[in-house]
């Protein structure tokens, strides 16, 4: 397949990439849907938006985010050369404001008062809210009681900017309830309010503008790569959750001859319900509006899923990824718990680098590849956020481990 015009060709106008995508909720809903659809595709391709985004990315977000070579870790490992796309320096410390920021702009100028959202380890709560103080809007995000208490930190963070933390009070009161009750509130406020998903993921138009707002990340990361090493890297490789921070950094690459990884995590084992390996161990199905791979119960509902990495543990996976899967463009593997948590320390020791849970995933896929015999020359790893979320954790339960 010739992928020159890929971005321009998928998803198509309803939505899908291949089998993949689309929306599928209550015909209101799908309305609102419709009606940010067509916002983006005429407001966001004007140069005054585009201006506006890129003057937003410079001054506010402290972008373009360097690519940094990892001279010890490589050299500790052999031959291959490892760089890491730095968006743990990204404002906040995640690429998750990538596309909050664009949410954030979309919504002002389509009038749009406040920002809804659910949030579960509060990541993508504390982007949003940063996103809605910035533009002046209100902000609305709902969580599980149980993640409430779970997640003091970001809790306070949220507060503090000025968002309302809604509790989602009802069944497990942990992520699934916290999207029901933001859909409730959303459905019935959608003329003043937009709605923004934290990922690739819900219905269309989100996986395709989430996609387009993290694509800065491969764009900046190629140019950057080629300046500075006169050539492409042999391999690219992202974490995937919901896949935003993976696919901003792969589509740019597409038509390039670059081996492509995608990382889901396999937690503690390869039984449901210890990991969040939706698409190696998925199957097609439909939750939160659209269609996917997702990994499913008996009862054909979204599986209990677990991570170490709470932004990855999520029952299935954006759209494009099982489309790119099954073109084979991407390959999709696994890193376990453990595996990450030897990354995590390996990079806070090796370059002065504390990543996030997350991000380890990545880059302990990347240490992988480099202890192979056909090992690559020149990795690039998406190091998706910083660990200062994760260090209390990591003290606390692998303290002992790594005798800290
Ligand atoms: C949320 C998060 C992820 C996972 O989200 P994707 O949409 O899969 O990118 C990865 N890394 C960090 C640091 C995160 O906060």
């Amino acid at each position: 397949m010739d992928f020159r015009n890929y971005a321009k060709q998928y998803p198509d106008r309803k939505g899908y990439f291949g089998d993949y995508g689309g929306i599928y909720l209550p015909p209101d809903l799908e309305k609102a849907m419709l009606e940010i659809a067509d916002a983006y595709e005429t407001i966001a391709h004007s140069a005054q938006f585009i201006n506006e985004l890129r003057r937003i990315r410079r001054e506010f977000q402290g972008r373009p985010t360097p690519v940094y070579h990892c001279e010890r870790l490589s050299r500790e490992l052999g031959t291959t050369q490892i760089y890491l796309k730095r968006e743990d320096l990204n404002h906040t410390g995640a690429h998750k404001l990538n596309h909050c920021m664009g949410e954030g702009l979309l919504a002002k100028y389509m009038g749009k008062k406040k920002l809804i959202a659910e949030t579960g380890a509060g990541q993508h709560g504390v982007a949003l809210a940063t996103a809605a103080a910035f533009f002046g809007l209100e902000c609305e995000i709902h969580m599980g009681e149980v993640d409430i208490k779970k997640q003091a930190p970001n809790v306070a963070r949220m507060k503090l900017l000025g968002a309302k933390v809604v509790p989602a009070t009802h069944g497990l009161k942990t992520l699934k309830e916290a999207v029901d009750s933001a859909f409730e509130t959303y459905m019935n406020e959608f003329e003043d309010s937009m709605y923004c998903i934290g990922s690739v993921v819900g219905p269309h138009p989100f996986p395709k503008m989430v996609r387009d707002f993290q694509m800065v990340v491969g764009e900046e990361a190629r140019e950057q790569f080629l300046e500075m090493t006169g050539y492409l890297p042999d391999a690219i490789v992202g974490a995937v959750g919901g896949g935003s921070n993976a696919i901003g950094l792969f589509l740019p690459f597409l038509n390039d001859p670059v081996d492509i990884y995608g990382v889901e995590p396999l937690g503690r084992s390869t039984k449901l319900g210890d990991h969040a390996a939706s698409l190696t161990y998925g199957e097609k199905g439909v939750m939160h509006g659209f269609q996917s791979i997702m990994l499913k119960d008996k009862e054909g509902e979204p599986a209990p899923v677990y991570s170490v990495a709470s932004g990855l543990d999520y029952p299935s996976t954006g759209p494009e990824h099982a489309f790119l899967n099954d073109l084979g463009r991407v390959k999709y593997d696994v890193i376990s718990d453990e595996e990450a948590l030897d990354a995590f320390y390996k990079l806070s020791r090796m370059e002065g680098i504390i990543p996030a849970i997350e991000s380890s995933h990545a880059l302990a896929y990347a240490m992988k590849l480099a202890k192979k015999e056909d090992n690559p020359g020149f990795v690039l790893v998406n190091l998706s956020g910083r660990g200062d979320k994760d260090m209390d954790f990591v003290l606390e339960k692998y303290g002992e481990k790594f005798q800290l």
